[in-house]
């Protein structure tokens, strides 16, 4: 929806709104507030709200700290389960005092690989599938790894606590005008995704990070933790949040379809997963920026190693889903829940867009399971795997010109910077593996 600074002042004045959240995300994924009061409201729809962009990790040096909220009307969304005091939000992207973006802004970073995207004719349709886990609490409100469902796949009755918590989540989401295609119980116990309808690459780069806020407030109101890390524990399925894309064309039509094909793909198709199975292993810093990450990039969980791609099979990197038509798309399955949604999809549509003006015809798909293809087959075939963990894949993103341009130097900068650091404290940590492993036997 289009509104116009009248239109939002209306609304907010007939619904009742006092709080306003002015909504903006960090490098590192997170989503931050600076609330307002209505009384504040037309301020700020004239960009005049004015933060602290020092105490924002990666963000600032504490000299160039004033940073002002742009708030984007077509994101005014009232929150469904504000009490008596009703309150909405408005998604902002962060801009200089003199008026110009600002570079560490992720939302920005996106909008500007758009925006090239659109220069060369094309629109980004992004579906994104996350998945995520429902923890029980201790008496402290603390979250737990335990949960007390024994559902699996697809499973429906009895409906557990998880069941009901997603059922309500549902609900709030379909309140905020979300669509929802479809909600289901993962493999592992605990388990869940939501799916929701696929819209433009920024506008569900907005809905995902409301996604993640809305299943967490709601899965706490049923006295359960909602976590979007990777891979909470070791030995089952891991969470994934697998990017369903395609390219449109100015006016609207799929420009990966084409009849005449055997696999009805167009050239453009090609190219652009030829664009992003090439630049996939620099990407992988931003689709999967935690330590965690690389743990659920493991083979036998679901969640892909190799970088390939099939028509068919699920074990690599891409998937082509069944439909074609106008929903002819490409699903990479690597992108985590915990990647910053602004930042992943930059990255990924930069590497398509590269690879369709570089014509990067992609190699032969692999239609087997690529978890059992042996190093020798791997060699003759010229496949690779993803990098091993955050260190290597930070190491690939410096190599990675393309890729760093999607990000800009700011951004660059600042989160390699913070990703190096997690990497340094993690690998000098004593963990209970070690311990268990060495404590008796040297
Ligand atoms: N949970 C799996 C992953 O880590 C994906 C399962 C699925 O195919 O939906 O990517
Ligand atoms: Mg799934
Ligand atoms: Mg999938």
């Amino acid at each position: 929806k289009n509104y116009s600074k009248e239109d939002i002042l209306k609304q907010a004045e007939e619904l009742g709104v006092e709080f306003i959240h002015l909504q903006f995300t960090d490098i590192l994924g997170v989503m931050k507030n600076v609330s307002i009061t209505i009384e504040e409201l037309e301020k700020a729809l004239d960009n005049e709200i004015m933060f602290d962009g020092s105490s924002i990790e990666g963000f600032v040096r504490i000299e160039e700290s004033d940073m002002y909220l742009r708030p984007d009307l077509s994101t005014f969304t009232v929150f469904p389960w504000s009490g008596p005091v009703k309150e909405a939000r408005l998604v902002c992207d962060v801009y200089r005092p003199d008026g110009t973006p600002f570079d560490g802004c992720p939302r920005n970073a996106l909008k500007k690989v758009l925006k090239e995207a659109e220069e060369m004719g094309f629109i980004m349709n992004v579906g994104p599938e996350c998945e995520f886990f429902l923890f029980n609490t201790n008496e402290k409100g603390e979250p737990t790894l335990e949960t007390h469902d024994n559902a699996g796949y697809f499973d429906l009755a009895p409906v557990d606590l998880g069941g009901n918590a997603r059922i309500d989540m549902v609900a709030t989401l379909k309140q905020m005008g979300f669509n929802i295609e479809a909600s289901h119980h993962e493999v592992a116990e605990g388990q869940h995704e939501i799916d929701f309808q696929y819209a433009d690459a920024l506008k569900t780069a907005d809905n995902i990070m409301t996604f993640k806020m809305v299943v967490r407030i709601i899965a706490q109101r049923h006295g359960l933790h909602a976590t979007f890390m990777p891979k909470p524990k070791f030995g089952i399925n891991g969470s994934g949040m697998h990017v369903n894309m395609s390219l449109a064309t100015l006016d609207g039509k799929n420009a990966f379809y084409d009849e005449s094909d055997p696999l009805k793909f167009s050239e453009t198709a090609y190219y652009y997963l030829g664009g992003v199975l090439k630049h996939a292993k620099a990407f992988a810093a931003l689709t999967n920026p935690t330590v965690n990450s690389y743990k659920r990039l493991v083979p036998g969980y679901e969640a892909p190693v190799l970088i390939a791609w099939s028509a068919s099979n699920r074990s690599p990197l891409i998937r082509i889903p069944a439909k074609r038509g106008s929903s002819t798309r490409i699903e990479l399955r690597n992108p985590d829940p915990s990647a910053n949604p602004y930042l992943a999809l930059a990255a990924i549509l930069k590497a398509g867009l590269d690879g369709i003006k570089n014509k990067m015809t992609p190699p032969p798909a692999v239609n087997s399971n690529v978890y059992h293809m042996s190093e020798e087959e791997m060699k003759e075939k010229g496949i690779v795997g993803l990098p091993g963990n955050l260190y290597e894949a930070v190491e690939e993103l410096q190599k990675d010109e393309v890729i760093k341009e999607a990000l800009g130097t700011h951004l660059f900068e600042k989160f390699t910077d913070a990703a190096l650091v997690e990497w340094k404290e993690y690998a000098s940590y004593v963990t209970q593996w070690e311990l268990d492993r060495y404590l008796r036997k040297f």
